[in-house]
């Protein structure tokens, strides 16, 4: 059960450790959480993760509608409701723009999970060729992926995304997979086995 002002307060909260981290910069970033009702709760456009305030927080109905038509909702919100389509187990949704995994997302293919954190808690990854931000056809490309089961998407020269059923395990797969990266981009140039 999860209410319209817990949800606020939780979504803050996970932005601002989105920002301390370092996954977003600027103005990118966006997420969402599913409440019992089939309504979002969603970032809005253009404003900073860094200092969300609960009420800038967008509710909109099952299809995007703003409930509050004078809120703007996140431009990558089509995203979202794809991976919510594909995925009736998920109730949120983190979509950042972290350093490593996108400089890896340019090789072409997901970075290696040798490591034990990205084996025993990541999971599988996987890796999406570029669509234009914000366009339907990259959240149905997004989408594909996260309705075979993964959890967690690299999108090429763009960022990750990932769907699960609380907020703490949607940063938790994010974190992972920055660090994953970060290792895969240093054990790269040291030239260390993957
Ligand atoms: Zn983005």
């Amino acid at each position: 059960m999860q209410s319209d002002a817990r949800a606020r307060s939780e979504i803050a909260h996970y932005c601002r450790l989105l920002w301390d981290r370092r996954l977003v910069t600027g103005t990118s970033g966006n997420v969402s959480v599913r409440l019992d009702d089939g309504d979002l709760l969603v970032t809005p456009s253009g404003v900073s993760l860094r200092e969300l305030y609960e009420n800038d927080i967008v509710r909109v109905d099952a299809h995007g509608t703003p409930r509050n038509p004078q809120q703007r909702p996140t431009s990558e919100l089509p995203l979202h409701l794809a991976a919510y389509d594909v995925r009736a187990d998920a109730r949120c949704i983190i979509h950042t723009h972290p350093t490593f995994c996108v400089v890896w997302s340019k090789v072409g293919s997901v970075f290696p999970r040798d490591t034990v954190g990205a084996r025993e808690t990541l999971g599988p990854v996987a890796w999406t060729a570029y669509r234009d931000p914000g366009t339907h056809d990259l959240a149905r490309l997004c989408a594909v992926e996260f309705s075979r089961g993964f959890d967690t998407v690299v999108m090429e020269r763009h960022g990750v995304s990932t769907v699960a059923t609380t907020l703490e395990h949607a940063f938790v797969l994010t974190d992972l997979a920055e660090e994953a990266a970060r290792i895969a981009y240093f054990s790269r140039i040291a030239n260390l086995t993957e």
